[in-house]
């Protein structure tokens, strides 16, 4: 496989110490055995590919699921379980500027049916995911971003047609939300959940619905087979009419070669505190269970759990070696405690990092593999993969049936992601960027 991280990122050791990992353990998914036929196979079982596997097995479709490790290994077994709206980098403007504004507002639509998706599964299969928070709630980091944030609250009506909350610097103590932050807005849309249990329960709701789900199946390559293709693992090979990509930032770029250099890995990193007492959390005055972000671009994003325990996530290292990842461990460390410091002694047992996805654009894509009739693929949620990768799956369930979604499917998503610069060289593009974030921050 043609990884452009160090081998180590795609190994077991930045999940050794995965909260999630020790509430949901990984179950048995047995390799693919020998040489089967399948009407669609799907490569990787995150959000993304366990969706699609579902929504193609409820309509009768016959699915087969291949994860390199098992489902949910992926991001989507790691990240910080923040059901919001998101999925592009790439601001409304912009979005506005490439593709006008209608284009915009059906964008905004799909955000906020991506995070309904999410809901609206939770409900229908009865999972029970630890859910809470009231939608999600940005924290300016500075007085002249809460004066940004509360102007543009009214783009928050216009984009999602709900009301906002504007809270002032002086009521975010009574809001139990004191962290130094001078105001902040809520959009009620969203809500957290526990990522793991969440997409185990996609796991088994598409197996019971007939899906063939494969762990320890690394798919090595796809070549054309009698008008389909057949998808190649170490034990095994599946012959599909169609197949999906679902493999986001553990992507390869020779997984099928369309995909080299249009999608760009990088880490992001979480610790979780122990569960904390009434009168800990009283101390540093944060009481509040809502789902939290800071207004930096290299943003923080944090939750108090409902055992209380604190989630605590921002951006991880430019490259992953031993000590890159003590160094970036270290460093979240040092901004919880600036953020709160009455929990200085509060131990944090828990550090992972895993792979978000950028593309050039800064859009995410959900769509055909150009030049490989029947090929699908999704992918690049800049971080907001809980709803986007769960949506972007019901959106290709549908495009490989020949169906026009029921649901939006705005042009942003619709287009085809150019390649970075630099090649396999192209993690070198982020240190500038992040330069230009971090000075932004300032
Ligand atoms: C630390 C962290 C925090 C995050 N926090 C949030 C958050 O709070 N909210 C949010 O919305 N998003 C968050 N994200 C992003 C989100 O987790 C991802 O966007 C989402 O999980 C992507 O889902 P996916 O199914 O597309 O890919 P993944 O879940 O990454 O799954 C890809 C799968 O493909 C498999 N695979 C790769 N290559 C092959 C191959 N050749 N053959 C077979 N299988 C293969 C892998 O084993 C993996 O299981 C976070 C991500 C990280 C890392």
């Amino acid at each position: 496989m043609k990884h452009i991280w160090e081998p180590a990122a795609y190994g077991p050791e930045p999940i050794r110490d995965c909260w999630w990992a020790d509430t949901v353990t990984p179950g048995d998914w047995p390799a693919l055995e020998g040489d089967t036929t399948t009407d669609v196979a799907i490569v990787g079982a995150g959000f993304t590919g366990l969706s699609a596997a579902l929504h193609l097995a409820e309509a009768g479709i016959n699915v087969t699921v291949l994860d390199a490790q098992h489902p949910f290994w992926g991001a989507s077994g790691r990240n910080g379980g923040f059901n919001c709206l998101g999925g592009a980098k790439a601001s409304h403007d912009e979005i506005a500027k490439k593709f006008g504004k209608s284009e915009m507002y059906e964008y905004a639509k799909a955000e906020r049916a991506a995070v309904e998706t999410v809901g609206h599964l939770v409900d229908r299969l009865d999972l029970d995911v630890d859910r809470h928070s009231d939608g999600e709630t940005m924290l300016a980091h500075r007085p002249k971003d809460f004066e940004h944030m509360r102007k543009r609250a009214g783009h928050i009506k216009e984009l999602y047609g709900v009301e906002p909350t504007v809270i002032p610097p002086e009521e975010l103590t009574q809001a139990g939300l004191n962290g130094g932050f001078h105001g902040a807005v809520t959009n009620p849309l969203g809500f957290a959940l526990n990522p793991r249990k969440y997409a185990r329960g996609l796991a088994h709701a598409a197996r019971d619905a007939g899906a063939a789900i494969h762990g320890h199946s690394a798919v090595t390559s796809i070549e054309p087979d009698q008008g389909g293709y057949r998808l190649h693992t170490a034990s095994g090979s599946v012959r599909a009419k169609k197949f999906i990509i679902a493999t986001n930032g553990y992507s390869s770029d020779n997984l099928p070669p369309w995909m080299a250099a249009r999608y760009l890995p990088t880490q992001s990193s979480v610790i979780v505190t122990r569960p904390m007492t009434q009168e800990e959390l009283t101390a540093q005055g944060w009481t509040s269970y809502q789902m939290c972000f800071d207004s930096r671009h290299l943003l923080h994003y944090f939750r108090l759990m409902p055992d209380n325990r604190m989630l605590f996530g921002m951006r991880g290292g430019l490259s992953h070696t031993e000590n890159t990842e003590a160094a970036i461990k270290k460093k979240i460390r040092a901004d919880f405690d600036a953020m709160f410091p009455a929990w200085r002694h509060v131990e944090t047992p828990h550090y992972w990092s895993g792979f978000v996805c950028i593309s050039r654009d800064l859009l995410p894509y959900a769509g055909p593999i150009p030049g490989m009739e029947g090929g699908f693929a999704a992918f690049a949620y800049h971080g907001n993969g809980v709803s986007m990768g769960s949506y972007s799956g019901t959106i290709l369930a549908d495009l490989v049936q020949g169906k026009t979604p029921a649901t939006p499917y705005p042009a942003p998503m619709r287009h085809t992601p150019r390649r970075f610069p630099l090649g396999r060289f192209r993690r070198l593009l982020m240190r500038p960027a992040y330069l230009q974030y971090a000075l932004h921050d300032l």
